[in-house]
């Protein structure tokens, strides 16, 4: 199919590019955010209904200080309504920098002469993996580059390396992927391996801003990109991730792409993104992008909280590029998953002299904490901090979905797995006072339970946990 910019609505069908600029403009210009109608909208919400484009629209053009407030205590109570106050934890691993292509925003792109090339040997992947787990940590994403080396078979392959390392009582039970769009093939060879998430951003869904931060390579056909998670799904993968890369082009405009990019998954799939990320635009080595659509914090923070209440059962995941302080105060509105401990450099994780130099690594992280810091804060914020993959490991597939729809989920799974999964943590990993803290945070929330028989099971196990077994969960 051409695209053609005058069409408004375009149909949604398997494989089809689906957005159009018309009508995100237009909805955003059409949208009056009337109080009762922003008050009506939350409420919506509240009541376990996702939101269409127009009526996200009309909450972003909400400004008006009242109203902001109110959307943002919406979000939250949104968030510990439904989710209760668990936050997952995973690390990214870069596994090859390797590029052919030349987004201008990133360190990694192919005329970057500067940029040091590194794709880890299996010797190496293993390495990065054991201390990851020395860490305590359960779940990665793997990162990789845009090159014919690193095709599915590759990305195949060092999945499963990752899942047989195992050190001490560590071991990574869940493998994310973010890597370039692959052919239907393809996507039933990363399955075979058994990748958790698939994960791809779009970067902007704004055709003319993609044409000219892609000049180069694979990347700059906006339709392989866009249409890449309909071939993931057509190759069974039905855990996918979406995204966009915030400063790129209008934030009003991104979300709404989003929204949209939800709705032809539902539409065609039957099954929207299991995650959303939002990662702002951060300093890079050579980047050569101006700041004209830079996202303050304060329009950031108005934005998760939005996205919160605009798709209330998919997960929102916010990265170490944010400094501490925003990580904190968006966790407020929704966000359901973070990275602890992160390092973006090759080999970062094993190698003991930290390489200072920027070209060393693809953009700039802002949130250097260590994993261990990282919990301390979470268990001292009263967050329970989880490792759990349980849903992804019994087979209960569209968890996020299941937290919202299934009455009592969160407190007979999700919870008491967050619980044993933390347990575990401060078992095995946990630094000076925050075994104890995390202990107390434990007793606290048992305490909530109020089916006695349940809690009594959950008791059982996480003793059991204390006398040294592992990977229990309901
Ligand atoms: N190469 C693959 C791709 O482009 O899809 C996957 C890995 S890429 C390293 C992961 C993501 O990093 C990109 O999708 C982009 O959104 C993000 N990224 C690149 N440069 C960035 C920057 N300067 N600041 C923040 N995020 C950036
Ligand atoms: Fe390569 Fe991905 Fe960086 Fe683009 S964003 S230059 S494809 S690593």
């Amino acid at each position: 199919m051409i695209y053609d910019p005058q069409v408004y609505a375009i149909e949604d069908k398997p494989m089809v590019p689906f957005i159009s600029e018309k009508e995100i403009e237009e909805t955003l210009q059409n949208a009056q955010p009337d109080k009762s109608l922003v008050r009506e909208i939350i409420e919506k919400s509240l009541n376990k209904k996702r939101l269409s484009m127009q009526e996200t629209a009309v909450l972003i053009n909400a400004t008006d200080p009242e109203l902001v407030e109110e959307i943002k205590q919406g979000a939250h109570r949104l968030k510990e309504q439904v989710y209760g106050k668990r936050i997952v934890l995973f690390a990214p691993l870069y596994v090859g920098n390797l590029c052919i292509n030349n987004c201008e925003y990133c360190g990694f792109r192919a005329a970057n002469k500067e940029q040091k090339r590194t794709t880890l040997t299996h010797p190496e992947l293993i390495r990065e993996v054991e201390m990851l787990e020395d860490m305590g940590q359960k779940r990665l994403i793997l990162v990789y580059g845009e090159h014919p080396k690193y095709n599915a078979e590759f990305i195949a392959d060092s999945v499963r390396t990752v899942y047989e390392v195992k050190k001490g009582n560590g071991e990574i039970r869940r493998v994310n992927i973010n890597a370039a769009p692959m052919d239907i093939d393809g996507f039933r060879t990363v399955k075979e391996a058994g990748i958790g998430t698939y994960q791809v951003f779009q970067e902007t869904y704004h055709r003319e801003a993609y044409a000219s931060y892609h000049t180069g390579g694979l990347k700059k056909d906006y339709d392989w990109r866009i249409s890449s998670l309909d071939r993931a799904q057509e190759a069974g993968i039905d855990d996918v991730g979406i995204g966009a890369l915030f400063g790129l082009h209008d934030w009003r405009f991104e979300v709404l792409g989003l929204i949209r990019h939800v709705n032809h998954l539902e539409a065609v799939y039957n099954v929207g993104p299991h995650t959303i990320s939002f990662p702002r635009l951060k300093k890079a080595s050579n980047m050569k992008c101006d700041s004209q659509w830079e996202v303050s914090d304060e329009d950031f923070t108005r934005m998760v909280a939005i996205l919160r209440l605009a798709v209330p059962y998919t997960g929102l995941i916010l990265t170490a590029r944010e400094p501490a302080e925003v990580r904190q105060e968006v966790l407020e509105f929704g966000v359901s998953q973070i990275d602890g401990g992160t390092k973006i450099e090759m080999k970062a994780y094993s190698e003991k002299e930290k390489d200072q130099d920027l070209d060393a690594e693809q953009f700039e992280i802002n949130d250097n904490r260590s994993l261990a810091d990282v919990m301390e804060e979470l268990i001292e914020r009263e967050y329970i901090p989880s490792f759990c993959t349980a849903c992804y490991r019994t087979g209960r597939t569209g968890e996020h979905f299941m937290e919202f729809s299934v009455p009592g989920f969160i407190k007979r799974y999700c919870t008491p797995n967050a619980l044993l999964t933390l347990a575990e943590y401060l078992e095995d990993y946990a630094q000076n006072g925050t075994r104890e803290k995390g202990y107390r945070l434990i007793r606290k929330n048992l305490n909530e339970f109020d089916d006695n028989g349940f809690k009594s099971k959950l008791e059982e196990r996480l003793e059991r946990v204390k006398q040294g077994e592992r990977d229990l969960y309901f």
